[in-house]
């Protein structure tokens, strides 16, 4: 579900970054949940990051699993909050989110949304349309990958948060991701 815009403004296809949440922009620890905004601890070079994804010409869409909802950890006005909290931190440095959409739910839901399910993804789409071809996921699980291959996109591995664990190749933080992403520059905006 979405969590933040309320509302949406009508939007031409556009590259988008489909960012996780926990592990790539924020810290996050195997185990731990957050479940208070004071809890959410970007990583000291997450908004330089969003903000060169933003400046090579993607969209940036956030896809995070808080299913510390489901278990009864948080309330789902919790889980809104702390991803209100993430939008206006980041939108401090200078670093622009688009939407950020959470899959609440229990892992044994057998939800729709449940990374690496498709849902969230959908659900994006179906707001604002993507450009397939220049778009890509980026997280640091092996589930952040496996719904990339499910939606058919690039995929990226960042090795904070918990993808060290992973034993894939992967970008050292999201800020190597998004110096090595094409910039989409001028082909972009004469898109627009
Ligand atoms: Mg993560
Ligand atoms: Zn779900």
């Amino acid at each position: 579900m979405r969590a933040w815009p309320r509302t949406l403004r009508k939007a031409p296809a556009a590259p988008t970054a489909f960012l996780d949440r926990d592990g790539t922009i924020n810290r996050d620890r195997a185990g731990v949940y957050i479940t208070s905004p004071d809890q959410l601890k970007l990583y000291a070079s997450a908004a330089r990051a969003v903000k060169l994804l933003a400046e090579k010409g993607y969209r940036i869409v956030v896809l995070t699993n808080q299913s510390g909802v489901g278990r009864g950890y948080m309330t789902l006005a919790a889980a809104k909050a702390i991803n209100l909290k993430l939008v206006r931190d980041l939108r401090a440095a200078g670093a622009p989110v688009a939407a950020v959409y959470f899959c609440p739910h229990a892992p044994d839901a057998a939800c729709a949304c449940r990374k690496p399910r498709p849902g969230l993804l959908r659900e994006a789409r179906k707001d604002t349309p993507a450009d397939m071809k220049r778009s890509f996921v980026a997280g640091d699980k092996p589930s952040d990958l496996a719904l990339a291959r499910n939606a058919g996109l690039k995929g990226y591995l960042v090795l904070t948060g918990q993808g060290r664990a992973a034993a894939a190749a992967g970008y050292k933080d999201l800020l190597a991701l998004a110096r090595a992403v094409p910039d989409l520059g001028k082909n972009h905006k004469g898109k627009d």
